[in-house]
C-alpha cells in the first residue's frame, strides 16, 4: 500500500501533527516530526467519510488520524479485519434510493421525536441528571425571578411562619420530597403556587389572600409537593430546551444549565405544566392530604375560587384538564384513618 498523510491528534491537545501513514506487515505505520508508532489492524477503527469530510482512523488511547486521502482510507478500510460494523453504513450511503428512504425516515422520526421525543427525553433525564444540577438550575430560575417577577411577600413574618409551620408538622408525620417554602409578592403571577428545580416551591400572597382556609394553602402545597416529587419543573425546562440540548445537558455541558434556569420562568408562565404532569401531582396531593387528614374538598374548594378569578394565565390550576375533571376526585370525603 502507498503512503499517505494526515494529521495525528494526540487525545491530550488539540494540536494536528503531520504525520505520513501506511500498512506493512499487517500493521499500520505511522511516521512524523518525533512520532513513529506501529499498531496491530485489530486496535484501530475506521469512521467512513460522509460526503467530501476527511475521514478519520481511531487509534488506541483516544489518538486519531485524520485523512483526506479518501482513496488510501478506503484501502485501509479493505485492509482492516471485517468486524468493521460501519462499512455497511457506507455501501447505503452511497445510493441515492436509499439516502433519500434515509431521508424520509429521518423527517419521521424526527416529527416523532419532537412530539413524544423531547417530552420523553426530558422525563428520562430528568430521573437521571444528578441532583446537585437541578438545585442550581432551580437557584439560577430563582434568581431570574427575584429580578423580573418576584417582590418581598407583604405578608406579616407571623403569618408566613405560621403557614411554613404547619407544612413542616405534616411532613414530620409522612414522607415528603426536600422543600423549600418561600412567600412572595407577585403581580405576574397572582394567586399562584409554583415549583422550581431543587424543590423550592413559592406561594404568592394573593393565593394566601384567597385561601378562605389555612388547609386549602396546604392542599395546594401538597399538589406542589408532588411537583417536587416528580421532578416536573425540570422536565419543564428540558424540554422548552429540546432533545439536542437535553442530550447536551445530560452530557454535563454546564454551560447549558443558565439556558434551561433562564428559560424556566416563562415556561411556568405562558405554558405550564403538561395535562399528565398536573394529573400525577393532583394524584400525590390527594393521597397526601388523606394521610394528613385533611379533607380533599380543600382543594376543590381553593382551585374552584382560582377557576372563577383566573385571568387566563396559567396557574397552578393550568387551563387543562378542566377544573371540574381535576377537582372531581377531591369532592369526596376524605378516607382518613
Ligand atoms: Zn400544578
Amino acid at each position: 500500500m502507498t503512503r499517505f498523510s494526515g494529521d495525528l491528534f494526540d487525545g491530550v491537545t488539540s494540536r494536528a501533527h503531520p504525520v505520513t501513514a501506511w500498512i506493512e506487515a499487517g500493521r499500520l505505520h505511522i511516521e512524523g516530526d518525533g512520532i513513529a508508532l506501529t499498531l496491530p489492524l485489530d486496535a484501530i477503527g475506521l469512521a467512513p467519510p460522509v460526503g467530501a469530510a476527511r475521514g478519520v482512523v481511531h487509534l488506541p488511547d483516544a489518538r486519531e488520524l485524520h485523512s483526506t486521502d479518501l482513496a488510501a482510507l478506503a484501502a485501509l478500510a479493505q485492509a482492516l479485519p471485517s468486524r468493521d460494523p460501519e462499512r455497511w453504513a457506507r455501501r447505503l450511503e452511497s445510493r441515492l434510493g436509499y439516502a433519500l428512504a434515509a431521508l424520509l425516515v429521518s423527517v419521521l422520526v424526527m416529527f416523532a421525536g419532537l412530539r413524544w421525543g423531547v417530552p420523553a427525553a426530558a422525563q428520562l433525564a430528568a430521573h437521571t441528571l444528578p441532583a446537585g444540577l437541578d438545585s442550581r438550575i432551580g437557584r439560577e430560575s430563582l434568581a431570574l425571578m427575584e429580578k423580573i417577577s418576584f417582590q418581598p411577600s407583604a405578608l406579616p413574618a407571623a403569618r408566613q411562619q405560621a403557614l411554613a409551620q404547619q407544612l413542616a408538622a405534616r411532613c414530620r408525620q409522612q414522607a415528603c420530597p426536600p422543600y423549600r417554602l418561600l412567600f412572595r409578592h407577585s403581580p405576574m403571577f397572582g394567586a399562584n403556587a409554583l415549583t422550581l428545580p431543587g424543590g423550592t416551591v413559592v406561594v404568592t400572597d394573593a393565593l394566601v389572600d384567597l385561601a378562605q382556609h389555612d388547609e386549602e394553602i396546604l392542599a395546594v402545597l401538597a399538589h406542589e409537593l408532588g411537583h417536587v416529587q416528580h421532578r416536573h419543573s425540570l422536565r419543564l425546562a428540558l424540554q422548552g430546551i429540546g432533545a439536542g440540548a437535553i442530550l447536551v445537558a445530560v452530557t454535563g455541558d454546564i454551560g447549558s444549565v443558565t439556558d434551561l434556569a433562564a428559560g424556566l420562568p416563562s415556561l411556568l408562565l405562558q405554558s405550564g405544566y403538561s395535562r399528565d404532569m398536573e394529573r400525577e401531582a393532583d394524584a400525590y396531593a390527594l393521597a397526601w392530604l388523606n394521610a394528613a387528614c385533611i379533607p380533599p374538598q380543600r382543594f376543590a374548594d381553593l382551585l374552584g375560587r382560582l377557576d372563577k378569578k383566573s385571568s387566563g394565565t396559567p396557574s397552578l390550576l393550568g387551563s387543562h384538564p378542566g377544573t371540574q375533571e381535576r377537582t372531581g376526585p377531591f369532592q369526596v370525603a376524605g378516607d382518613c384513618t
